[in-house]
């Protein structure tokens, strides 16, 4: 084919434009952060950029090369977005490490990463200091905080501190051009059975999906948002915020380790923030603390709620009670990591408000960029209907191909296209509209049957005793595995396993009701705030249910 060509620049899409994008457009726009020690720092774009330049600098000066792994044990800070732009822009690749793993699941991070330098916040000296014996591939350790604050001892050899790195250099500093298909970025994932397992983004990747990610019916951001991720930066990249922020120049507000219910009130409210994204978890403790307090907000306009399952009668407290607007979304790491966003299609507005509530509790409609599918047992596509439930895949520009150091494909063909296998079971609605019934391996199969526990925990965090609620399935001689209900009750009140278990009729089969409630004091969360249902299967690995 004689094709015609465009006549447009080549311009390959890199990180550093969306910093130097900023730094032009948005030049006095804030970046706010909560350090450590409890201080409030801000500065602006045009600041950060500098100080991502200068840094670059301090990088070379400390003998690092493009293609180098820097990584960072660290909240969401400043510091930690210097990196996450001085690091990439430069051609360097930014690896984000989760703190809440295993130190040995950290010793192993890093030296299958190869990291050059390990740049921490000051909380995890301890940490680093017991693991760094181990650490062969780190030839500098830096410590994110000013000269005044260095350790006076410790036994990290040639401890380097960060303001003095990135204070010696002049910002005289040219982002460089290069390949777009660059690796920007590598998040492992928790490794919850196995060794972690490591997604390479690209400058790329991350761009296309900045730009998706910032869209009207994705996180809807704009120049006038003040936006606060409380999704770390430590873990894919807070969802893609820091990279979105700068490319629509809204104001960005760091929370640091303060994270809890009462923390976060008081900088939503000190900050003006009118978005925040985070895991289900953490807005349970925002809204515990301002039920408990009566509060109320006074510029917050939307929650994202992501990572697992938001319980649809806490996204009906958050719209009805404090007329803040829930949005659930769907993704992974493998998959930079956004994949769908429940919002309402042109039309859908007109419906009534348990129709809208339904199609909004989904995980919800495929952005542009990413494509899936639902699989049966025979691995042949199962229809959109809102019924049938298979393995979901997905295809797009920012979902893996390859883990890092993996020679083999995670991916499968179907229908002549490879697809990522995300590991989750989905059904998706004529409309487009997906929703999680469960990871693959927390489904619960009772007689031949699945049983969603994500739906039955919807509906035991709906009732007015319940704080949190996971659901898993316990061994059973008849029905090979019957449902088993773990709660942990509000501070206060009172509620009977039978009561408890009245609570599901009417609302479910049935057969699916639980068999029994377990009441705890505390639920496992994994490093990323999420049920840690292994634990709980092994917690519960003896446990009789009154059926069996
Ligand atoms: P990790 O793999 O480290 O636990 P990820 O963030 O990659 O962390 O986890 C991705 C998984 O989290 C998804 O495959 C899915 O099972 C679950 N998940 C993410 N968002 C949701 C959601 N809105 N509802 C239900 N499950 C979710």
């Amino acid at each position: 084919m004689n094709a015609l060509m465009g006549r447009m620049m080549q311009m390959p899409l890199l990180i550093s434009a969306l910093i130097t994008h900023a730094a032009r457009h948005h030049a006095e726009t804030e970046i706010v952060s909560r350090l450590e020690d409890g201080r409030t720092h801000r500065y602006t774009y045009r600041d950060a950029e500098l100080r991502s330049r200068q840094l670059a600098q301090a990088l070379g000066r400390l003998g690092t090369e493009p293609g180098d792994r820097i990584a960072t044990l660290a909240w969401n800070g400043h510091r930690h977005f210097e990196i996450y732009f001085g690091a990439s822009g430069s051609g360097r690749v930014c690896h984000t490490i989760n703190p809440r793993l295993f130190p040995e699941q950290i010793t192993w991070i890093v030296n299958h990463a190869q990291d050059r330098v390990l740049c921490f916040d000051l909380s995890f000296l301890p940490l680093i200091e017991k693991i760094a014996p181990q650490l062969a591939s780190v030839r500098h350790f830096v410590a994110l905080c000013e000269r005044a604050q260095m350790p006076g001892q410790t036994t990290l050899a040639n401890l380097q501190c960060y303001e003095d790195l990135v204070g010696a250099e002049d910002g005289h500093y040219a982002w460089p051009s290069f390949d777009e298909n660059t690796a920007s970025g590598i998040c492992y994932t928790s490794g919850t059975t196995g060794n972690p397992k490591g997604a390479v983004y690209s400058h790329r990747s991350t761009l296309l999906h900045a730009l998706a990610a910032s869209l009207p019916d994705t996180l809807n951001l704009s120049a006038q948002d003040t936006i606060l991720p409380v999704v770390p930066m430590y873990h894919v990249n807070a969802w893609g915020i820091p990279y979105s922020a700068a490319l629509v120049g809204c104001k960005l507000v760091l929370p640091g380790p303060h994270l809890d219910g009462q923390s976060l009130y008081e900088l939503f409210e000190a900050e003006g923030v009118t978005m925040a994204a985070g895991v289900p978890t953490v807005w349970l403790a925002v809204l515990g603390h301002i039920q408990d307090k009566k509060l109320k907000f006074s510029t917050l306009q939307r929650l994202v709620f992501g990572g697992s399952a938001a319980p649809p009668s806490m996204m009906k407290t958050f719209q009805r009670d404090y007329g803040v607007d829930v949005i659930h979304c769907w993704g992974m790491t493998e998959m930079s990591p956004l994949g769908t966003f429940a919002r309402l299609k042109n039309g859908q507005s007109a419906l009534g408000e348990e129709s809208q509530r339904r199609i909004l509790q989904k995980q919800g409609r495929a952005i542009f960029g990413v494509d899936m599918a639902i699989l049966g047992d025979d691995g042949q596509p199962l229809p959109w209907d809102g019924e049938q439930s298979g393995n979901l895949i997905v295809r797009g520009p920012w979902v893996i191909a390859q883990y890092f150091g993996h020679d083999d494909s995670p991916l499968i063909d179907v229908g002549g296209q490879r697809w990522f296998p995300t590991g989750d079971v989905a059904t998706i609605d004529v409309y487009g509209g997906m929703q999680i019934t469960d990871r693959s391996k927390d489904v619960i199969k009772s007689g031949g049957e699945w049983i969603s526990s994500i739906e039955l925990e919807n509906i035991a965090m709906a009732h007015p005793a319940v704080h949190e609620a996971a659901v898993i399935g316990c061994k059973h001689p008849k029905w090979d595995e019957r449902p088993l209900l773990v709660v942990v009750k509000k501070p206060g009140t009172e509620v009977t396993r039978e009561a408890l278990l009245d609570f599901f009729n009417g609302q479910i089969a049935k057969w699916q009701i639980p068999d029994d409630v377990a009441f705890v004091d505390e639920i496992p969360h994994t490093a990323t705030g999420k049920i840690q249902k292994l634990t709980l299967r092994k917690q519960f690995a003896d446990y009789r249910l009154p059926t069996a």
